[in-house]
């Protein structure tokens, strides 16, 4: 092949490839008189002048980006670029303007080329994503119980900002390179321990743990500490699930959740106590006497119970009404507890009915702690005055109460035993008179 004819080739393949070519490309000349334009840019640059055909750049671009004609005449050099990625906001009907990047080249004297890329989309993605930045940043910034940060691949902090240090008090440069043991309060949380969890989270894509924390000043709140893996997309579509992300970090997340342990423990106050008297309730009682059973079993120790009912209690009521009759059972509380030791159990088995467990007590003690507590209630539970609304006859202003007592014993088997038990005596006790103390008792009572 001549000389002549593989230039000529070599011409035609260099047309092709710029007919062909994904971004507008044009040849002007210094003034911008174009010389030579590619599809595409004609495509870019045809819809933006009222004329069939594109005589000149600057011209045509002159209402929306007159800069590039004065950019073009200041620059002296020889060669070189002019501009790069240049961006040109054109106003279109659409929802957004369209925008054109121009790389403006000078190739030599009087011969400029000019390089256009639609970037609408990228503009607007740019723009979602610095909106979506400042709204994630308003957000972070505004949380006050919670911390949002970040650890590297090796679960060091690398990214720290004002919820952090408002939750923990710790400043960037106290946390930046340190990992999560820093806000552990007890002292147990070794770098070894706190992989765990972040191997966790790799393995399973994100873990939840709880632990006590502390704030700098020394604080301490129950921690609720989130992990989650950061994966970044590589790979191809042929690659293996794995192969396809990599681990590149994790996000954290602590939150303060003391309050919500406040109220689980209230919720389990809610379930273990009676709402009106505050006594342990039925569930409670039989929950505690079980394990109570056992320990003094094993012991060798006594183990008894008492149960007690107010007398005439219906009268109180239908004499003085329900909330003196509530007041009475409060009142009624306090009189027990202040007979009973710490690890007794007083329980409110329903109605004006209880029952008290006394661990390592037999039955004389138990008898004992009865009759102290019919004599409190006796000479102190007094009612405002007797005054009979139905026109039933009050017996008395006082309230009295009757109690039955019984121990665990060869013949009395478990709570449900002793409890029967104790219920007998009591209706012995209201048999013979109320206001007073019986008990269940058999001949050689043992354990
Ligand atoms: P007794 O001496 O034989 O025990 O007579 P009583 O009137 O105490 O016995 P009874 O079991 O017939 O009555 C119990 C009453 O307790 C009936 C009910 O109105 C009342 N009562 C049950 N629960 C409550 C409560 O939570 N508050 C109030 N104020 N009264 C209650
Ligand atoms: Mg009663
Ligand atoms: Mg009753």
């Amino acid at each position: 092949m001549s000389d002549s004819a593989t230039l000529q080739a070599e011409n035609e393949a260099l047309l092709g490839f710029l007919y062909m070519c994904p971004v507008g490309v044009l040849r002007t000349a210094a003034n911008g008189d174009v010389e030579m334009i590619n599809p595409l840019a004609a495509q870019l640059i045809l819809p933006l002048i009222r004329q069939p055909i594109l005589l000149n750049l600057f011209d045509a671009l002159e209402s929306f980006a007159p800069e590039l004609r004065d950019m073009a005449a200041r620059f002296v050099a020889p060669s070189g670029s002019i501009c790069q990625q240049h961006r040109v906001f054109i106003s279109s009907a659409g929802p957004g303007p369209r925008v054109i990047a121009f790389t403006l080249l000078k190739v030599k004297n009087n011969c400029l080329m000019a390089v256009l890329q639609d970037v609408t989309l990228q503009v607007d993605q740019e723009r979602q994503l610095r909106q979506n930045e400042a709204m994630f940043a308003a957000l972070v910034a505004g949380v006050n119980d919670f911390a949002l940060f970040s650890l590297d691949g090796d679960g060091r902090i690398d990214s720290w900002n004002t919820s952090g240090e408002r939750q923990t008090g710790f400043s960037r440069d106290e946390v930046m390179g340190r990992d999560l043991s820093i806000f552990d309060a007890v002292g147990n949380e070794t770098r070894e321990r706190v992989m765990e969890q972040i191997e966790d989270a790799a393995r399973e894509g994100w873990s939840l743990r709880e632990r006590w924390s502390a704030r700098r000043n020394g604080d301490r709140y129950w921690c609720q500490i989130m992990v989650a893996a950061n994966r970044e997309v590589k790979g191809n579509d042929r690659s293996t699930p794995a192969e396809r992300s990599a681990i590149v970090g994790y996000a954290v997340v602590l939150r303060d959740v003391t309050e919500r342990r406040v109220t689980s423990d209230e919720l389990r106050r809610l379930l273990t106590t009676d709402n009106l008297t505050g006594a342990s309730n039925r569930a409670r009682f039989f929950d505690l006497a079980e394990t109570e059973i056992v320990r003094c079993r094993m012991a060798g120790r006594p183990i008894s119970a008492i149960m007690l009912d107010v007398d005439h209690f219906k009268q109180v009521n239908d004499c003085f009404g329900h909330a003196t009759g509530d007041a009475l059972l409060r009142r009624l509380v306090e009189l027990c507890r202040a007979q009973l030791r710490g690890r007794d159990v007083l329980a409110r088995m329903g109605g004006e009915e209880f029952a008290i467990l006394l661990p390592d007590a037999d039955l004389d003690e138990a008898m004992a702690v009865a009759e102290r507590i019919r004599l409190a209630v006796a000479s102190s539970l007094h009612l405002p005055g007797p005054t009979c609304m139905s026109g039933d006859a009050w017996p008395a202003a006082s309230v009295t109460v009757s109690l039955g007592c019984a121990a665990l014993a060869s013949h009395v088997a478990g709570i449900d035993g002793l409890l029967k038990s104790a219920d007998e005596a009591l209706y012995d006790a209201k048999r013979g008179g109320r206001d007073q103390v019986r008990a269940d008792r058999y001949p050689d009572p043992q354990i």
